[in-house]
């Protein structure tokens, strides 16, 4: 199975994300269903490991926290704009729940996560994109922000990849708790 650890996203954040997708040439849009903010990416793993994140995920204990998105971001590697996101606060909370992920599932025998973690939602993915309106679009909707929204829980998620566009199943449900 091919896994991550994400937080979902309420319903009237996807709408206020999907309402300001459109209008750059060439991008491919995440659907609305997709949206979501990673919090480690796992990969493939056989079953029985499957079994074994899950059971350190269910361990975790951790409170409830405050989310706001603000502003947008790309990602690009070889000078290629590869996506396009709306950028996370990086708040107490959320960055003490990545870690306590990252420390559970070390212990559960996988390899450390090397990359900083950057809490973003991917709204597009944009290899073929037209750059200055791109770099309008940005500019366009760089005051988005969205109000705190409570974090309740977390989710691990299956992906299958696609032709079209990976198909995310919500596995299990953590609750956070006070
Ligand atoms: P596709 O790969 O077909 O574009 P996808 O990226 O939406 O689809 P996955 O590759 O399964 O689907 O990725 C699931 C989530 O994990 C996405 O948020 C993705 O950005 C993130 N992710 C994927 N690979 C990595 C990686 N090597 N390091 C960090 N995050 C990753
Ligand atoms: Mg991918």
């Amino acid at each position: 199975m091919r896994l991550f650890v994400a937080l979902d996203l309420p319903q009237e954040v996807k709408v206020r994300l999907a309402a300001m997708a459109g209008g750059i040439p060439g991008v491919r849009w995440v659907p609305p269903e997709n949206y979501h903010l990673t919090l480690r990416f796992i990969g493939e793993v056989p079953g029985h490991m499957a079994e074994e994140v899950d059971l350190a995920l269910a361990h975790i204990r951790a409170k409830p926290f405050e989310l706001s998105l603000a502003g947008l971001g790309t990602f690009e590697k070889g000078g290629r704009v590869q996506s396009l996101h709306v950028v996370a606060e990086r708040t107490p909370g959320l960055a003490h729940l990545q870690a306590k992920i990252e420390t559970a599932l070390q212990r559960a025998g996988l390899p450390p996560e090397r990359k900083k973690f950057a809490p973003h939602v991917t709204i597009a993915r944009t290899d073929g994109a037209a750059l200055p309106k791109l770099a309008g679009f940005v500019q366009a909707h760089n005051l988005f922000r969205t109000e705190p929204l409570t974090v309740e829980h977390f989710v691990l998620f299956s992906s299958r990849l696609g032709k079209e566009q990976a198909v995310y199943t919500p596995e299990v449900e953590y609750a956070l708790a006070a």
